[in-house]
């Protein structure tokens, strides 16, 4: 069973066939000789085996796109890298059931979600991207009347991406267009528990015409694949989606040849109603907000405050919502919600419902195991949960509401500050002047006024304090992948 996928599409993984890396356009066994195993996490079963990559693996990779770099890639017109961009999102709109079949397969995320939502990100993402390769503009500042003063944007260099599990084709799209529309190459690690769509959009550039090396997928471990690539004196960029403990690593290990570094990691997000507000669309926005991919959102709107004159009838129409959420089979078109990513996942969700009730919160709705396969959670909603307790403060990463009642703004908004995240939070209200006292005084990266959730790449998407720092998406992004350089030039008088 030594046999290396040419093609990874669901058909070949129902046959358990070995997946590779991919590196400077080829896919090869890690030269360690190791394999690890993809689950499917609504039933736990294997559905692959992915080569592991490590140090010595992430070394080539980071050789290849060094290489690429200097080579065509390097040379090449934006225009046509553009061109090239808009080719591999060809790609990607021709295989999407493919990639669709394999996201649900190997995240649990239901195909009707990614379908909807996921999808459409990534080619939207590639394809504004690929717009703006040639549109990466320098300035002629005007200094003296002996120099011709300006700038140009360089490419920062080799990119190393580590994305995590939640949205393996968007988060990875993410980082991976802005960077080659500014001209770099990149050294992508997924997920250990999600690498089978990213191996497949690396094969899908090279199918673009897209040169090897230019995008290298090294499936692995944090702490080895990961951690290596973090350390590389070679890369001169990392870019990372993930958790704040990681975040803090990296940030550590970059420090060795002074990498650049955008941290976009976690979230506890406020979403809070007034009783101003439209009632049944709030409430329904509230229930997707956190139920959404089963609550494994760094946006998800964790923590729900409503005003304590309608808290009794949103936390029932919230959990009304939840009730008729339908868990289950994330191949099945008509599933709502799908399972955790994993047992440890899993696991960790139902201790965080066990210390909601220890912590004297009210279980309304949910707080099991749904069905004895796979990984799957009841939508879960908590009331009666006061601001300091631990589900009002950590970061679950579950399908678990924790609902705060509020007496006024100052309350509302001490609570929506009092965590240690800033990514996003939401605000509910016919109050325009409210809304916009909100908006000034939310600490978060985004919010939301009578809606909750969206978001589109041209507007820039990160957070502060432990939430990270830097911005994706939106010109913002070009930022992060190039390198300013001033030229002056001596004209005389
Ligand atoms: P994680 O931090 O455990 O892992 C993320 C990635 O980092 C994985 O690819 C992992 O292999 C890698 N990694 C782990 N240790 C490493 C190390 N020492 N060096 C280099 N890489 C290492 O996070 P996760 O559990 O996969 O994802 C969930 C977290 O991601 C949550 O906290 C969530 O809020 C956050 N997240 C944030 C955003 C955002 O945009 N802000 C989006 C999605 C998820």
């Amino acid at each position: 069973m030594s046999t290396s996928a040419k093609s990874i599409a669901p058909a070949v993984v129902a046959q358990n066939v070995r997946h590779d890396l991919l590196i400077d356009g080829q896919r090869v066994p890690a030269l360690s000789g190791r394999y690890f195993d993809t689950l499917n996490p609504a039933s736990g079963a294997q559905i692959a085996q992915v080569a592991e990559a490590d140090a010595q693996d992430v070394d080539i990779a980071v050789r290849s796109s060094r290489a690429a770099l200097e080579g065509d890639w390097g040379q090449m017109r934006a225009s046509e890298r553009g061109m090239l961009m808009m080719k591999f999102a060809d790609a990607i709109r021709s295989a999407q059931d493919e990639l669709i079949d394999l996201e649900s397969l190997d995240s649990g995320k239901p195909v009707a979600a990614i379908r909807r939502q996921d999808l459409p990100a990534v080619l939207d993402t590639l394809v504004y991207y690929a717009g703006m390769a040639d549109k990466i503009n320098g300035q002629v500042i005007p200094t003296r009347n002996d120099a011709l003063t300006y700038t140009v944007r360089e490419p920062v260099g080799v990119v190393g991406a580590i994305v995590p599990w939640n949205f393996p084709l968007m988060i990875g799209m993410w980082k991976i267009a802005p960077a080659l529309a500014c001209g770099c190459t990149v050294v992508l690690k997924p997920a250990e528990i999600t690498p089978l769509t990213a191996l497949r959009l690396g094969e899908l550039a090279l199918e673009a015409g897209i040169p090897g090396g230019v995008l290298n997928v090294v499936p692995g471990f944090g702490k080895t694949a990961g951690q290596a690539l973090v350390d590389h004196p070679d890369v001169d960029k990392v870019t990372f989606t993930g958790s704040p403990t990681v975040g803090r690593q990296i940030l550590r290990s970059a420090a060795g040849n002074l990498k650049r570094v955008t941290l976009e990691l976690g979230g506890k997000s406020a979403n809070i109603i007034f009783p101003d507000a439209d009632l049944d669309a709030a409430s329904r926005a509230a229930a997707a907000g956190i139920f959404f991919n089963s609550g494994q959102v760094c946006s998800a709107g964790s923590r729900i405050l409503v005003h304590q004159s309608v808290y009794d009838e949103v936390v029932e129409r919230v959990a009304a919502r939840a009730r008729a959420i339908r868990v289950g089979d994330p191949q099945d078109a008509a599933t709502g919600m799908g399972p955790l990513i994993s047992q440890v996942q899993m696991q960790r969700v139902l201790d965080y419902i066990e210390v909601g009730r220890r912590e004297g919160a009210r279980l309304v709705t949910g707080g099991a195991r749904h069905g004895e396969r796979g990984y799957f959670v009841t939508p879960t909603v908590f009331a009666g949960v006061a601001p300091q307790m631990r589900i009002s403060q950590e970061e679950i990463f579950g399908p678990v509401a924790a609902m705060i009642p509020f007496a006024d703004e100052e309350d509302a908004l001490r609570i929506a500050n009092g965590t240690v995240y800033s990514l996003a939070a939401g605000v509910w209200t016919a109050d325009i002047a409210r809304a916009h006292r909100f908006t000034r005084r939310l600490k978060a990266g985004t919010v939301w006024v009578n809606t909750f959730g969206p978001t589109d790449v041209r507007l820039p998407w990160g957070g502060s304090r432990d939430s990270g720092f830097g911005r994706e998406h939106g010109e913002m992004a070009i930022e992060n992948f190039t390198e300013p350089k001033v030229v002056w030039i001596n004209t005389g008088r």
